[in-house]
């Protein structure tokens, strides 16, 4: 279908329900591309588009950060994915750190990461992301990596943001590249409208249309549209080597606090690849001494679609991609990156 064709659809579908709908996108992909291509500006004046936690940079929770940086600044080796460097927590950054003098390694993948450890075995990859990159991190335990595991698994950080009574969605865009791991089928324990959906600008707004035929004729049910790439189980072989080396457990998301099973645990059989266990007295030292500095960043608010961006007091005055206050303007898919370059 033509994308004005579908803006007509969309249009009509607006007038027929008339009052407010909130349609938030799970991935920060999708929050590009709606930005990007002012997919906002083009739609129905009731029809609002809300991000959501779905960039795994700006959902890293603050402990965690303190305790790689802490590590880092103890003088041990750190490797991690380039965006992770720069988030910043009460000891600074992993980039803070290198300032000073620790050892930091930025890598694109796993694999990288695998060959600085056969020359310098004491180095510990930071394992962020969701479902994604979780299979590469457990590729690399497997091969003899040690890994600091903040990696997360999403479908419960979706429960999570439908019992929050603040928050008001009618409607879901599920993540794409999550969704090719995981599949589609998963999210049908959520009796709510939602649509699994590819990256451009006309998948996203086929989605929304979607969506709003589900809200038209009181659906809640999940559609696939990206089915040239995601299928109804998933990627089996990608999920068997999640199981192999990670249990679920309890985990701490920016914004949205603990939830439960949400994080992924390096399983026994790997302890001793397990930072969390090979660093255990430094790290309960490092907890011990960490004073939290008082912050003025909204990213927990804007993680959940509480506040937009541009309702922060830091936004682009302060806070800018070269000066980042706070997690979620740190990534390219951090919402107030986004918005900084796209807004
Ligand atoms: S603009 Fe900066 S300080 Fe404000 S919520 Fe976003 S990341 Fe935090």
């Amino acid at each position: 279908m033509k994308y004005k064709k579908i803006l007509k659809n969309i249009q009509e579908k607006a007038k027929i329900i008339r009052r407010p709908i909130r349609l938030m996108e799970l991935c920060g992909t999708h929050s590009e591309t709606i930005a990007k291509y002012g997919i906002k500006n083009i739609l129905p004046k009731n029809i609002k588009m809300i991000s959501g936690p779905g960039c795994p940079v700006c959902v890293a929770d603050q402990s965690d950060v303190d305790i790689i940086t802490g590590l880092a600044l103890s003088g041990i080796p750190i490797a991690c994915y380039g965006d992770s460097a720069n988030i910043p927590g009460n000891l600074g950054s992993l980039e803070n750190a290198r300032q000073q003098g620790a050892e930091i390694y930025i890598v694109y993948d796993i694999s990288e990461a695998l060959k600085i450890s056969k020359k310098n075995p004491d180095l510990i990859f930071w394992g962020i992301g969701f479902e994604t990159t979780a299979p590469m991190t457990a590729w690399g335990i497997q091969n003899g990596l040690k890994v600091f595991s903040s990696h997360k698994i999403f479908p419960p950080a979706m429960r999570a943001l439908l019992r929050n009574n603040k928050i008001k969605i009618d409607g879901f865009i599920n993540p794409g590249h999550v969704s090719v791991i995981i599949g589609a089928e998963i999210y049908k324990k959520f009796k709510i409208p939602q649509v699994v959906a590819g990256f451009s600008a006309t998948d996203v707004i086929k989605a929304i249309d979607m969506l709003l035929d589900q809200i038209t004729k009181k659906e809640k049910k999940v559609e696939n549209e990206y089915a040239r790439l995601v299928q109804k189980e998933g990627n089996k072989k990608a999920q068997k080597l999640i199981s192999k080396v990670f249990e679920a457990k309890n985990a701490r998301w920016r914004g949205l606090g603990e939830i439960k099973n949400s994080g992924l645990k390096i399983k026994k059989k790997y302890k001793n690849q397990d930072a969390e266990f090979i660093h255990r007295e430094l790290i309960a030292k490092i907890k011990k001494n960490i004073k939290n500095k008082p912050s003025v960043c909204h990213c927990g608010e804007v993680l959940q679609g509480i506040i937009e961006p541009k309702n922060c007091p830091l936004f682009r005055k302060v806070c800018t991609p070269d000066n980042p206050q706070g997690a979620c303007m740190v990534s390219r898919e951090g919402s107030c990156n986004v918005e900084y370059r796209y807004g």
